[in-house]
């Protein structure tokens, strides 16, 4: 599907000559994709985690969460030192003329504390309702239009841009980005994911009284994984025209050789994390094939990569987990949506990465002090982005303020996020996919113990 929508892509380039807003037009069943995977994301993870956590003793929920934390954040930390040791030995920026850099403006007050705050404040939202509809956060930041790779790159927009102003930004003509928001997937995941654990344990532990609710709940689930159905038969049609309408907006190829080897550096490290470190994790811990439990997972990695969006795919992730790698339910209703919120390994690799790569850049000679910071900061910022398209760069943001880079500078890498997304996207669901089966053999004896008539009434919708 990916290649017919590149080829269809460089078909309309080609020979199109689209205006603006039959762009628009054309990338039009992509959006729809998009707004119908988003649509579910709500009634998903209401469904999925309550009937998840429910379905489970509280003490042994209490067990398994705590194993998938862990497992979760080991992951993360070693994602983030592999990024770090590639990026250090490989230096992508150094190559770079520094002399060339004209940073101006001062980095926005977004500091690490204020992160973590903002994150914890997001686990007690004030209302329940206003967390299933939260805005979008958005803030315009004026900054300059700097020129640290070419003196007459476009490499630093958000837009794609003409000759003509291509020349402007040679004068540092100031620009406006849009810079969106930390929690900006519409939902305050977080947020209703404590609640729906909580809310999980109570109705498992109300016994008969609870009947009822377990059973609503169990009913949304199937008719909420119904509906995934439907949208995974559209789901190829609207690949397509999303690949095709991203191909025929790029403007400036020449970006993409000069960040290549910046490219080359995340994309090598995201392939040792997910073929080497993630299944090596897997193999040690539930001695099977961890290959085979990735190609069960196959359906989802392709969606990932397609849309990057891990909510969005998590639908497919469940199918995947469940029916092809056959993880048991109560295990992947809990794990998963918790994964999707907080565990993205790619996302905290490439942030390392990137991070220092800009430091480079900068020529910035950057301590063990600071490389603690970025390995901590980068983690920490993983955690709380947001598992849509390109929520990582926006909490770059964190890293490099804490290391004291402007934060205008995460413009340096915008032009090739849109691909880069994707991969760290991918591999932030296999390492979701990877910690259910991780977490369902430490789980074992628990789950085996569990009593028969607490478990969930699982109805196999497909
Ligand atoms: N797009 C990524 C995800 O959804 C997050 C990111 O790194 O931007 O997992």
């Amino acid at each position: 599907m990916s290649l017919l929508g590149i080829g269809i892509g460089m078909l309309v380039r080609e020979y199109g000559k689209l205006s603006n807003l039959d762009k628009v037009y054309f990338a039009f069943p992509g959006e729809v994709l998009m707004r119908m995977l988003k649509l579910i994301i709500l009634p998903l993870i209401i469904s999925s985690m309550i009937t998840g956590v429910a379905a489970l003793d509280s003490s042994i929920s209490g067990k398994i969460g705590l194993r998938a934390v862990v497992y979760y954040f080991c992951t993360t930390v070693l994602a983030v030192i592999l990024g770090i040791i590639l990026v250090v030995t490989i230096k992508p920026g150094v190559t770079q003329n520094a002399s060339e850099i004209d940073r101006v403006g001062t980095s926005p007050e977004v500091n690490t504390v204020d992160a973590m705050l903002d994150l914890i404040r997001n686990m007690f939202p004030e209302n329940l309702v206003q967390a299933c509809f939260q805005q979008y956060k958005t803030k315009r930041e004026k900054v300059k239009a700097t020129t640290a790779v070419g003196k007459n790159s476009t490499m630093f927009r958000e837009e794609p841009t003409t000759t003509a102003t291509t020349a402007k930004a040679s004068e540092n003509k100031t620009q406006e980005y849009k810079i969106v928001g930390m929690y900006s997937n519409g939902i305050n995941a977080v947020g209703l994911i404590v609640f729906c654990i909580v809310f999980g344990m109570v109705i498992g532990k109300m016994g008969e009284k609870g009947q009822v609710l377990m059973d609503f709940f169990n009913a949304l689930n199937e008719a909420t994984m119904r509906i995934v159905q439907i949208i995974m038969w559209y789901m190829p049609i609207g690949i397509v025209f999303l690949i095709a309408g991203k191909i025929i907006e790029v403007e400036d190829w020449e970006i993409f050789r000069k960040l290549g080897l910046y490219m080359a550096t995340v994309l090598t490290g995201l392939a040792i994390h997910s073929s080497i470190i993630l299944p090596f994790i897997y193999f040690i811990i539930v001695r099977k094939n961890p290959f085979r439990f990735a190609m069960g997972m196959a359906q989802a990695l392709l969606t990932a990569l397609m849309i990057s969006s891990s909510s969005a795919t998590l639908p497919v992730t469940f199918r995947c987990a469940e029916e092809k790698n056959l993880i048991d339910k109560r295990i992947t209703r809990f794990v998963l949506p918790v994964g999707a919120t907080i565990n993205m390994d790619g996302t905290a690799l490439y942030e390392a990465v990137a991070a220092i790569f800009i430091a480079q850049l900068n020529d910035l000679k950057l301590d063990i002090g600071q490389i603690v910071t970025i390995s901590v900061t980068a983690t920490a910022a993983s955690i709380g982005a947001a598992g849509v398209p390109q929520a990582g760069l926006v909490t770059m943001v964190i890293v490099l303020s804490a290391i004291g880079l402007p934060a205008e500078d995460v413009t340096l890498i915008i032009a090739v996020d849109w691909l880069l997304d994707r991969f760290r996207t991918m591999v932030n669901v296999l390492g979701d996919a990877f910690g259910t089966g991780v977490v369902e053999k430490l789980s074992k004896k628990e789950l085996e113990q569990m009593d028969v008539t607490s478990e969930v009434d699982i109805v196999n919708p497909f």
